[in-house]
């Protein structure tokens, strides 16, 4: 290793006997450098066990049921997508889900009513406003 104080080269095995040493250049004593490795060690250790608390979150369940709730209710279920984008992504999938499978099934079934009375001759107008 090389001092930290001028750069030159210093005795390697009188540090490891000693674990300190005095640099035969500039005379600064210059000590065996393990702290600096635990530290790096510590800090990898310390990200580890960071990581599977943002892996996953328990309630996330991805029920089906939240599909369930987001066809009989869009509204709830739109909103549940929005606010559970981040912390329930399953969930907030699930209820996007059943709200849009909602919405598409009242279009089918207003499309599906209104050429049903056309194809009957009723008259759209009257029927649906009154008047002709
Ligand atoms: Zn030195």
């Amino acid at each position: 290793m090389f001092c930290k104080y001028c750069g030159e080269k210093i005795d390697e095995e009188e540090i490891e006997k000693n674990g300190q040493v005095y640099c035969t250049h500039c005379g600064g004593l210059n000590k065996k450098e393990e702290s600096f490795e635990n530290d790096f060690k510590k800090f990898s250790q310390e990200n580890k066990s960071e990581e599977p608390k943002e892996v996953k979150n328990p309630s996330d369940t991805g029920s089906f049921w939240w599909g369930v709730l987001g066809f009989f209710i869009p509204l709830a279920g739109l909103l549940l997508f929005i606010l559970w984008q981040k912390n329930y992504p399953k969930n907030a999938k699930l209820a996007g889900i059943g709200a849009l499978v909602s919405v598409i099934c009242e279009a089918i079934f207003y499309v599906v009513i209104i050429i049903i009375l056309s194809a009957s001759g009723v008259n759209l107008n009257e029927f649906l406003y009154g008047y002709a």
